[in-house]
């Protein structure tokens, strides 16, 4: 039977990081809603064009159009083991979730909450650079590439992305707290706690053991 992950936490909280790896030495799909949208808006679809706005400012992309999206990617990745990274974020998302899947007789299997604090996370997202080529995720000073700016996977030049800046950053982390959070007491029987603020590699070692 397939399993269903989901990563759940702050912006910044090392879910990308940790699901690049799990998929690369696991083999899990990563459904990643951010990423998603992010291509959405670089090739000018309708979703791009209507999520841009909500992105820029550090809000949620309304649930509808998240939903629609998930929807085809499980019915894309039927039996696959996936790693939700950035999904859901809201009670509805969460709801209907639960119902896309029931109709493939499937739950979520466990949810990994990852703990770290709003000022470590501004550190976090202040230094992030990404590979606007392969996607490889990057920091300056806690992970930063062989060469400078440049990715170590393909060679592209690494960027910031739009939304890591101060004022945004802060934006999405008060609407983490007001919209996101009330997922860990709906999830409360699934979830496992990690420290996100341990190293990659000991992260990596404890959710490979869990799942
Ligand atoms: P998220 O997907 O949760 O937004 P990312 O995986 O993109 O977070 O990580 C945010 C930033 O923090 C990146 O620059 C990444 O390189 C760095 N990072 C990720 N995990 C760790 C860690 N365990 N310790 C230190 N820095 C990390
Ligand atoms: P992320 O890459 O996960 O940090 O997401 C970047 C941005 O995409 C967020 O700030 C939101 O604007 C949007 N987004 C990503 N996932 C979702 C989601 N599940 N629900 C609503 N908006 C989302």
């Amino acid at each position: 039977m397939s399993k269903i992950i989901i990563f759940l936490g702050p912006p910044g909280a090392g879910k990308g990081t940790q699901s690049q790896l799990l998929k690369e030495r696991n083999g899990f799909i990563q459904i990643s809603t951010g990423d998603l949208l992010r291509e959405a808006v670089k090739n000018q679809t309708e979703l791009g064009k209507l999520a841009k706005q909500y992105m820029d400012e550090g809000k949620l992309v309304p649930d509808d159009l998240i939903i629609s999206l998930i929807k085809e990617k499980l019915q894309e990745y039927a039996d696959k083991n996936i790693i939700f990274d950035g999904f859901p974020r809201t009670i509805p998302q969460a709801e209907s979730l639960d119902n896309l899947l029931s109709h493939l007789n499937k739950n979520v299997d466990a949810v990994i909450l990852f703990k770290i604090e709003d000022d470590e996370v501004v550190k976090r997202l202040a230094g992030r650079r990404v590979c606007p080529s392969c996607g490889a995720v990057y920091h300056m000073i806690y992970n930063p590439p062989k060469t400078d700016e440049i990715c170590d996977k393909c060679g592209a030049r690494l960027i910031q992305r739009d939304d890591d800046k101060e004022e945004v950053i802060r934006k999405r982390l008060e609407v983490y707290h007001q919209q996101t959070k009330p997922l860990i007491e709906y999830y409360k029987n699934k979830i496992v706690e990690i420290d996100a603020t341990d190293n990659p590699k000991n992260i990596y070692n404890k959710i490979a053991s869990m799942i």
